[in-house]
């Protein structure tokens, strides 16, 4: 392919959702699913539907929901993963199967027990049977930066005839450095009968801090499909961030001589929606959507700025999305005006959600004198993040102080429409808190970490409380919003007992569950 196109392949439904606490359910994925088709991406992998029926439905709901890119879903190179992959994906107009199988020597030895030639008979019959189902094939040689020259271009070319039409060459575990991985591309390119006629793409970790640094020099090669998450978003160190390799190619088209079609203003918006639905914070130098990244706070440089911007910016704020100045809501702004901000923010609320946020709204305004972005996008979140909730919280009273005894006592509801209470002692009220709604649920966890802070500004600004835990061995996250600080704090509790519930309702394929991916 000669296009000078970049192709965006974002997998932060799937291979960022593998970082760990950063699950999601149904709503939520959705969400950042339709926020992805207004950035513009061009493949979504929407996930791997035969890990568990909680991924199938998900990859099915996005299929049939979200309009503009083509929908992409995983699978290994067997038939029950790729037929349960179509399942998922066959009403979409615009499907992709993505087959992967390692290729690596110690992939092959120590995972997969398979010789050579047993590898390259796989991969051919996943990709044929992937191709019977629709054209659009991505194969992926998992491993690919540690694989063989030689092998990896004979795995390649077999799968391409075998009717791949994109082939992703991964770095899985942020090994390779930039020079290194763009000879690889430029290996493929000398070495692998049919390769002008797919499209390569690149699928870069970041263990080394070298994943968009990888992805651009191989961009430089001639691949074009970069695979990407928003915010860096993934296992480990993460992948390589949207965000930054976008704005590189657009900020040096001089250089790189490739065009994007990701509509950059929708950058900003997605990495907040992406950080809050999932509870994983930017860091705040994080380049182009971190909180300083448009900051300038020596002297010299706000007198060139003053002067000349282009002194010391590279790029606009603006084209990235973020607003200098916020725009603020109040106790009589309409409803219209509300589901503009939503939008704004990067949320598609359907009617029903969105009454339901107008009506906390009103509520919040009667509490509060200005509604910031924060306040509204926390009511947005607790509409999308209220999913088969199996326990709500109806009251929580605490005592707390120097000199007595912290305690608490809770009222929740259970889905089954019944109504329990219970009171224990704490260490402190919040911990009394915990305390009592872990004996009403019989769900125990690890407390790991516990943050308070206002989402917005002013005395009368919302408490957000983050609680990390583990449970099974696994990490949750939840979020609870409140202007009372012990409500959001038993709010976010109770976020991830009903977490934990879910999971173990929906028990993850073990099979699939050990399986490292791309
Ligand atoms: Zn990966």
């Amino acid at each position: 392919m000669s296009d000078n196109r970049l192709i965006i392949f974002d997998t932060t439904l799937r291979d960022g959702e593998q970082s760990p606490g950063a699950s999601m359910n149904l709503a939520e994925k959705l969400e950042i699913a339709h926020a992805l088709a207004d950035l513009g991406v061009d493949i979504i992998e929407a996930g791997f539907p035969i890990a568990s029926p909680g991924d199938f439905e998900s990859v099915q709901a996005i299929a049939r929901d979200v309009q503009g890119p083509v929908i992409c879903g995983l699978a290994r190179c067997n038939n029950d993963d790729i037929d349960r992959a179509w399942q998922a994906l066959c009403d979409n107009p615009r499907p992709r199967i993505h087959v992967f199988l390692a290729t690596s020597a110690i992939h092959r030895e120590f995972k997969l027990h398979m010789a050579k030639e047993e590898i390259v008979r796989r991969a051919v019959a996943g990709v044929e049977r992937a191709k019977k189902c629709t054209d659009n094939v991505e194969f992926s040689p998992e491993d690919a930066a540690r694989t063989e020259l030689d092998f990896l271009a004979e795995v390649v070319e077999k799968a391409i005839a075998a009717g791949a039409t994109t082939v992703n060459i991964p770095d899985t575990v942020g090994y390779a450095v930039p020079e290194h991985y763009a000879s690889i591309i430029r290996y493929l390119k000398q070495n692998v009968r049919g390769i002008d006629k797919v499209v390569i793409s690149v699928h870069c970790h970041n263990d080394l801090g070298l994943a968009v640094a990888n992805s651009l020099a191989a961009l430089k090669e001639g691949a074009r499909q970069v695979e990407c998450t928003i915010n860096g978003l993934g296992e480990r160190a993460g992948n390589c961030a949207l965000e930054e390799v976008v704005m590189a190619v657009k900020t040096r088209g001089d250089f790189f001589g490739i065009e994007t079609t990701i509509n950059t203003k929708r950058l900003y918006p997605t990495s907040r929606l992406v950080s809050r639905v999932t509870g994983i914070q930017v860091q705040r130098n994080k380049a182009i959507v971190g909180q300083n990244a448009f900051a300038h706070e020596a002297g010299i440089h706000q007198d060139g700025m003053l002067k000349e911007r282009r002194t010391y910016e590279i790029m606009l704020p603006e084209d990235v999305g973020l607003q200098q100045t916020e725009l603020v809501l109040g106790k009589h702004s309409g409803r219209h005006a509300l589901r503009q901000r939503i939008r704004d923010l990067g949320y598609h609320l359907d009617d029903d959600s969105l009454q339901k946020v107008f009506e906390s709204f009103k509520a919040l305004a009667d509490r509060k004198k200005v509604i910031y972005d924060a306040d509204i996008e926390a009511l947005a979140e607790a509409v999308i993040h209220t999913g088969p909730a199996l326990w709500t919280l109806e009251a929580v009273t605490c005592n707390g102080g120097s000199g007595t005894v912290p305690s608490a006592a809770v009222v929740l509801w259970n889905k089954d429409g019944t109504l329990h209470r219970d009171a224990s002692l704490g260490d402190g009220p919040v911990d009394a808190v915990f305390k009592t709604i872990e004996r009403i649920t019989g769900v125990f966890v690890k407390l790991r970490d516990f943050t308070i802070r206002s989402v917005s500004v002013g005395e009368d600004a919302q408490g957000e409380a983050q609680v990390e835990a583990e449970h099974n061995g696994r990490i949750l996250r939840g979020r609870g919003v409140s202007t009372d600080t012990m409500e959001a704090s038993a709010l976010a509790f109770l976020h991830v007992i009903n977490r934990a519930l879910l999971r173990q309702q929906q028990k993850m394929n073990p099979q699939t569950e050990a399986v490292t991916v791309t």
